[in-house]
């Protein structure tokens, strides 16, 4: 397979996030949407890890299988939290011994029911797990970027400034889903002044239930803005009109992100092929990949 760093080293990319199945009908749903997305040749795909460890083994071999099956490039996202330093050397072992070249570093947020037992990970910060991951092989490091500010950030200088110290020593970044282009211009150019020019990649939600996106922006703190709504809330009778909207708002944003020189789309599939199948169209990205 490929470092997903000299794919962006050679133009913009089109990528892919999904999250390893629960259930065998999850499972196979994911077979189908897989098949979708092969046509599409995106530059790489990305899966999630579970908190405090639950899709350990799922993440594993859902990402080694696709770095030997599928049509681009698999990362694996890994967390501090709830592992020790001992745990996270073996995962990252067994990803560099199977041959996976790309880690997406996060610290991860600590299950809710471990908060304040003091077992939230031996690792503090995700920068601490780049400087692991380079320690146990030559991987391909990405971490997280939050355009709005990490919500337990005291303020969003200090968050730029951790932001830009971990993407120093990472080879790119991906950023949390956000509604307004500003934030993530606003944040690059911040994150450039410091002296760090890595990739940042923009993460884009389509949404296609506006309550679910709602629930998850409130716990990313990202801002959904008056607009966003009204326009879904105008469809919202209609599940197969809000999709479609969504989908615009999502091509609108992907656009002029694009224009303004971000480095490709890091799509949130949600394990669903149509909202990704119809901005990959809508946007013309076949020649990104
Ligand atoms: P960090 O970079 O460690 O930052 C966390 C907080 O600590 C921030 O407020 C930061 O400003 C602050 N900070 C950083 N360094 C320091 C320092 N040295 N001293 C003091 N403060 C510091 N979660 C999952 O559980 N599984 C996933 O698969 C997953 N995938 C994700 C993919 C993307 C693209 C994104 C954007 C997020 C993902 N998350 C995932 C969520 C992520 O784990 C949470 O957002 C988490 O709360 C922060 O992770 P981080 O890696 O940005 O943390």
């Amino acid at each position: 397979m490929a470092r997903i760093s000299d794919l962006l080293s050679r133009g913009r990319c089109f990528s892919i996030e999904m999250f390893p199945p629960k259930t065998p009908e999850a499972e196979a749903r994911l077979v189908a949407t897989l098949a979708d997305f092969a046509r599409l040749h995106p530059t790489f795909v990305s899966i999630t890890y579970g908190a405090g460890g639950s899709t350990r083994e799922r993440t594993h071999s859902l990402v080694v299988q696709l770095n030997e099956s599928f049509t681009a490039a698999a990362m694996a996202h890994l967390v501090c939290a709830a592992h020790s330093r001992a745990e996270l050397t073996a995962i990252l072992t067994r990803y560099r011994d199977a041959g996976v070249e790309n880690i997406l570093a996060l610290r991860g947020d600590p299950p809710r029911e471990s908060q304040g037992r003091g077992d939230s990970g031996e690792l503090a910060y995700a920068i601490d797990l780049v400087g692991l991951a380079r320690s146990v092989g030559s991987f391909c490091v990405a971490v997280a970027a939050h355009p709005e500010g990490h919500p337990e950030s005291p303020d969003l200088e200090t968050d730029r400034r951790h932001l830009a110290g971990k993407l120093s020593v990472a080879d790119f970044a991906i950023t949390q889903f956000f509604f307004r282009a500003e934030d993530y211009l606003s944040m690059v150019e911040e994150v450039r002044a410091q002296g760090v020019d890595k990739p940042i990649l923009p993460g884009i939600m389509p949404i296609t239930n506006l309550s679910s996106v709602a629930r998850m922006a409130e716990m990313t703190g990202t801002a959904i803005p008056g607009e966003v709504v009204s326009r879904l809330e105008a469809v919202a009778d209609d599940p197969g009109s809000v999709a479609k909207v969504g989908v615009e708002i999502a091509c609108e944003l992907g656009q002029r992100l694009l224009d303004e020189g971000a480095p490709g789309l890091h799509i949130y599939s949600m394990n669903m092929s149509a909202a990704t199948l119809a901005i990959y169209e809508n946007l013309g990205l076949a020649g990104l990949a």
